[in-house]
C-alpha cells in the first residue's frame, strides 16, 4: 500500500464536520475520487454540502449506502464517528483501510511535524508552542483539535517550516503511517471513560503516537508522570525528558526557580519561573515541555523568553475574566475532568467559590474531596452531574445547587468576600445545557461582566 498516492484512487469520508470537510477537500485538491457520508441530510448541512459539491465532492446524504464502500481504496473517519459502526465494520472485513483525518493530513505534510497529546494541556502546549517557533521566525501552522483541522494547511506549508499539530486519543486511534518527528506525552489521567474499554485502553490509544517514530525521531516526556514514563520502554525515539519536581542529567527541569536545559551534555539556564505568566505548577510544567521541544529544534533562548513573558495561555483555560470589589474571576470552563479541576485549584492561593458541573463521562469524583476541603469555601453545583458531585463530596464543603449560569455566578457573587476567587471549573463536559465548553465559558464572562457593570455604575 502505498498510502498518499490518492489520486483517481475513490476515498470516503465518513463525517462531515469540520474535519470530515478538511479532509474530503484535502483529497479532492490531491485528485482523489471523494465521496463524502453523514447521517444529517442536505437541508441539515447547506453550508457543507455547496462547499464540497463545488470541489467535484459527491455526497450521499442521511446515512451510509450499502454502495458507499464500492471499489473504494480508503475510508476516512472524523474522530466523532465511533469504530464500531456497521459501515466501518464493513471497512474493516472488506481489507479498506480506515484512517483518520491526522493520517491522510500527514501524508501531505512536507514539513516536520511536532504532536502533542496527553489528557490535560495539549492546546496550551501547542499553542505555546506555535508562539515560540513563530517567535524564531519560522513558518507555523498551529492545528489540530486547536483552531482548524491539519488537513487545511497540511498541504501549504513548505518543507522548512513546522507543524505543530494537537493529536487526541479519538485522532490517534485511526493512525496507520503517522510520524512525528517529535512527539509530546504531557501526562495521563482518566479521561473519556465512556467512550474507552477502560483505562489501558485510554493509555494505549494515546501511546500510538509514538507507533511509527524510530531514532531519528525524538518523544518528549514527563518525568513526573509515572504513567508516562512507564510507556518509556516500548518507544524507538530519543527520549527527551521534562520534570518541574527535580533536577534531570538530561533533559528541561526548574531549578532553584530556574527552568534548565542540559541536553547533549550542554547546561543552559533558560528562563526564571517568575517571569512566567500563565498560573500554576501544572502550566510550568506546560511550558517545561515546550522548551523541550524548542530546544531540541534548536530554537535561541533569548527569543523564547521574550515569548514566555507574554504568553499569557488560552481562553477557557484559567483565563482572568474581570476583578469585582477585589474579587477575581477565573474561567476554566476548559476543565472537563478532575485532574484539570485539581490542578485549577492547587493554582490560587486565595479561598475558591467553585463552580462546577455538567454532564460527567463516567467520572470518579472522589479525588476531588482532598483539594476541595483544603480550598473551596462554597460549592455551586449545575446540570446533569450535580447530584453525582453533591453524593461524592458530601460533608467536605458548604453546597449550593444553581439552575443556570447567571444563577451561580450570582450566588457566587453575593457569597464572596474581597481577595476571594470565584473559579468556573466544571469537571465536567459541557453538553447537558451548551452546545461545547466555549459557549460555557462565554455565558460566565457575560454574566461576570454583567455584575461588573452594574457594581461599577450602580
Ligand atoms: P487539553 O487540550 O488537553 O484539553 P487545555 O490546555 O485545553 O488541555 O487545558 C484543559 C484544562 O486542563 C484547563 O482547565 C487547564 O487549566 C488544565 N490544564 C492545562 N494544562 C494542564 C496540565 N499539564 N495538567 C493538568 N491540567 C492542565
Amino acid at each position: 500500500m502505498s498510502l498518499g498516492n490518492v489520486r483517481k484512487k475513490k476515498c470516503v469520508v465518513l463525517g462531515l464536520a469540520s474535519s470530515g470537510v478538511a479532509v474530503a477537500s484535502l483529497l479532492a485538491r490531491k485528485g482523489a475520487e471523494v465521496v463524502g457520508s453523514d447521517v444529517l441530510t442536505k437541508e441539515q448541512l447547506p453550508e457543507t454540502a455547496e462547499k464540497l459539491e463545488r470541489q467535484g465532492v459527491h455526497i450521499e446524504w442521511g446515512g451510509h449506502p450499502d454502495t458507499l464502500l464500492e471499489g473504494a481504496e480508503y475510508v476516512v473517519i472524523s474522530p466523532g464517528v465511533p469504530q464500531n459502526v456497521p459501515v466501518v465494520q464493513r471497512a474493516h472485513e472488506r481489507g479498506i483501510p480506515v484512517v483518520g483525518e491526522i493520517e491522510v493530513a500527514s501524508w501531505f505534510c512536507r514539513a516536520p511535524i511536532i504532536a502533542v497529546t496527553g489528557s490535560n494541556g495539549k492546546t496550551t502546549t501547542t499553542a505555546l508552542l506555535g508562539e515560540l517557533f513563530t517567535g524564531d521566525g519560522w513558518v507555523v501552522t498551529v492545528a489540530g483539535n486547536i483552531g482548524s483541522p491539519f488537513s487545511d494547511s497540511a498541504d501549504s506549508i513548505p518543507p522548512e517550516g513546522i507543524a505543530v499539530v494537537e493529536v487526541s486519543s479519538f485522532q490517534l486511534e485511526t493512525i496507520v503511517a503517522f510520524r512525528p518527528e517529535v512527539s509530546v506525552l504531557l501526562n495521563l489521567s482518566p479521561d473519556h471513560l465512556d467512550r474507552y474499554a477502560g483505562y489501558e485502553a485510554y493509555v494505549a490509544a494515546k501511546a500510538r503516537i509514538f507507533e511509527n517514530q524510530d531514532e531519528r525521531d525524538v518523544a518528549v516526556l514527563n518525568a513526573d508522570d509515572s504513567g508516562v514514563m512507564g510507556l518509556a520502554g516500548q518507544i524507538s525515539a530519543k527520549i527527551v525528558p521534562f520534570s518541574i519536581a527535580r533536577d534531570l542529567e538530561e533533559g528541561v527541569f526548574v531549578s532553584g526557580g530556574v527552568l534548565t536545559a542540559r541536553l547533549s551534555g550542554q547546561e543552559e539556564q533558560m528562563c526564571s519561573v517568575e517571569e512566567i505568566r500563565v498560573p500554576g505548577p501544572h502550566n510550568l510544567s506546560n511550558v517545561a515541555a515546550a522548551l523541550a521541544v524548542s530546544k531540541t529544534k534548536g530554537l535561541g533562548t533569548s527569543k523564547l523568553r521574550k515569548v514566555l513573558r507574554t504568553f499569557a495561555g488560552v481562553e477557557h483555560r484559567l483565563e482572568w475574566v474581570a476583578d469585582v470589589g477585589g474579587i477575581a474571576f477565573i474561567n476554566d470552563s476548559k476543565a472537563t475532568n478532575v485532574v484539570s479541576v485539581q490542578c485549577a485549584l492547587q493554582s490560587f492561593q486565595t479561598p475558591i467559590i467553585l463552580i462546577a458541573g455538567g454532564r460527567e463521562k463516567g467520572t470518579d469524583f472522589g479525588p476531588l474531596r482532598r483539594s476541595v476541603a483544603e480550598k473551596v469555601k462554597l460549592l455551586i453545583l449545575m446540570g446533569e452531574a450535580a447530584p453525582k458531585l453533591r453524593h461524592a463530596l458530601s460533608g467536605v464543603v458548604e453546597t449550593v445547587e444553581a439552575g443556570s449560569m447567571e444563577e451561580a455566578v450570582d450566588k457566587a457573587f453575593q457569597s464572596a468576600r474581597e481577595g476571594d476567587t470565584v473559579l468556573l471549573s466544571p469537571a465536567c463536559a459541557s453538553f447537558d445545557m451548551y452546545h461545547n465548553y466555549e459557549e460555557r465559558g462565554a455565558r460566565f464572562k457575560d454574566a461576570v461582566r454583567r455584575i461588573r457593570d452594574r457594581e461599577h455604575h450602580g
